[in-house]
């Protein structure tokens, strides 16, 4: 049996590997630029030509193949191009490591799958949870920020409905802010909360909650006969990466005895910089923390962590299972504090990636992407044709292209246009979002090794393509009105 992975098949392992890591080494000594431009028309002919009900073609043609139909066309996090979204370049011995899972296969539900695995994932647990200020703290590995604030909140529920007496769930309220990622709102979908259960608190100008504004809503859900569930603030917003202020945050939570969940998905690489830590500061009176190590520890996808300051607050929603994890086992399973069964070891990407740079290191290159952003704030500022929109903490760059002149409405229309025909042209990749109401561009720099030239490169483009975008609608303008 040849075709899985055994001690008959090592030879053919490493065959297969070599020339894989070969072609993608390749890829990227040759790639110039984020995305290859390929219509998705013509990406649709070539996934739909491939026949998957035809005879094996063998290991190096499909691998072949896995290399011309998909990294010949992937995006590229790595290009200095890429500033759409919270995407990071990956460390190198973290996608070792990621080889080393593929092989081994382990999964981190039970001690008996993966021993030394699990004793490594707690031990990274107790290491972010120390970073975070939790002395007693616990957590797990999870798949994202999303399932983080999910598992989060489901804590957060059971806590609420077994410490306020008389709180049954259509009562349960969350208090969040409109910069809160939109997980928290499809978190209490599936926690059965009640449709208005989100509430949303005000924000100051930079998309903050407003720490007075949280008491004033705490006292509304009391008045309304509500229970707070639990008040989620966010360090790092998707679109502005502004960080909430945490400790005022925690001391309107602390005088109504609410759990406090803080967000930090984006926020965390702040956990090992050696700088700007502080601005998380008040994190430790959280009772719960998401972090993304695959936004901000530049880790392949999925690494993620929930943490709680209370380790047994975990074991709130534990179940037993006599076949997986029988009740009074003395024994470290880790699926007792996962909503996933079957997990990944994904914690040994950041271990062989802590152990290689060091925290130190790796918060220099989180401050990197901060400084980097703080340069190009000031570019697009300078720029008569451009303006920005909004400060940030972290690495996010709102703006518009309006040269003087250009009415709101026009500028406004170009948005879409730019970051599609960008996308189209492979060349460069924005986002898109929404800011007071207006459509903007947004650019999101987590790329320690791009330099401000590079995303002036990127702003040029942007300017050209918008400049084009009005010529020609100008002279569709001139057309028409000649055929009047
Ligand atoms: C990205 C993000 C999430 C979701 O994380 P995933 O890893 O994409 O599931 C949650 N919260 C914030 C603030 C984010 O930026």
């Amino acid at each position: 049996m040849h075709e899985l992975l055994s001690a008959a098949s090592a030879d053919a392992y490493v065959d297969a590997l070599r020339g894989t890591v070969d072609r993608v080494a390749t890829r990227f000594r040759t790639t110039t630029q984020p995305f290859s431009g390929a219509s998705r028309e013509h990406l649709q002919v070539l996934v739909d030509a491939v026949d998957l009900d035809g005879p094996g073609c063998g290991t190096p043609a499909a691998l072949r193949e896995v290399d011309e139909l998909f990294a010949q066309h992937a995006v590229w996090f790595h290009d200095p191009a890429y500033t759409a979204h919270l995407n990071c370049p990956v460390a190198l011995p973290a996608v070792a490591a990621e080889a080393v899972l593929a092989a081994v296969n382990p999964s981190v539900d039970t001690y008996d799958q993966s021993t030394v695995g699990t004793l490594m994932e707690r031990r990274l647990v107790a290491w972010t949870a120390g970073r975070v200020g939790f002395v007693a703290g616990g957590g797990v590995f999870t798949s994202g920020g999303t399932q983080s604030n999910l598992q989060a909140l489901l804590v957060a529920r059971e806590h609420a409905l077994a410490t306020r007496p008389g709180a049954v769930l259509a009562d349960l309220v969350v208090l969040a802010s409109a910069s809160s990622h939109f997980s928290v709102q499809r978190s209490a979908r599936l926690l059965g909360l009640a449709h208005d259960a989100v509430r949303l608190v005000p924000v100051d100008e930079r998309g903050r909650m407003r720490p007075d504004a949280l008491a004033i809503a705490l006292r509304h859900v009391e008045r309304d006969g509500r229970h707070p569930m639990a008040v989620v603030a966010t360090a790092g917003t998707t679109d502005r990466g502004c960080v909430d202020p945490l400790a005022a945050v925690a001391d309107v939570c602390d005088a109504a005895d609410v759990w406090l969940h803080v967000d930090a998905a984006y926020g965390c690489g702040l956990l090992v910089s050696r700088t700007r830590r502080h601005l998380l500061d008040g994190v430790e009176r959280a009772r719960s923390v998401t972090v993304d190590f695959h936004k901000a520890f530049f880790q392949p996808v999925s690494s993620s962590a929930l943490l709680v300051r209370h380790a047994a607050d975990l074991r709130l929603v534990a179940h037993h299972h006599d076949y997986l994890n029988p009740a009074g086992e003395d024994e470290p399973n880790q699926v007792d504090v996962s909503l996933q069964t079957t997990r990944r070891f994904d914690a040994l990407k950041l271990w062989a990636t802590l152990r290689a740079l060091g925290p130190d290191r790796l918060g220099e290159m989180v401050d990197a992407t901060i400084d980097l952003t703080a340069a190009v704030h000031d570019v697009v500022d300078a720029d008569p044709d451009l303006r920005l929109l909004s400060p940030t903490d972290l690495s996010t760059v709102l703006f518009r292209y309006q040269p003087s002149g250009l009415d709101d409405a026009r500028a406004d229309a170009l948005v879409g246009r730019v970051r599609r025909v960008l996308f189209d042209s492979g060349r460069a990749l924005v986002a898109r979002t929404t800011l007071d109401g207006r459509p903007c561009l947004k650019l999101t720099l987590l790329n320690p090794a791009t330099t401000v030239d590079d995303v002036r490169g990127v702003l040029d483009l942007v300017r050209q393509t918008a400049a084009a975008l009005l010529e020609g609608e100008e002279l569709l303008r001139q057309d028409e009105a000649v055929a009047r």
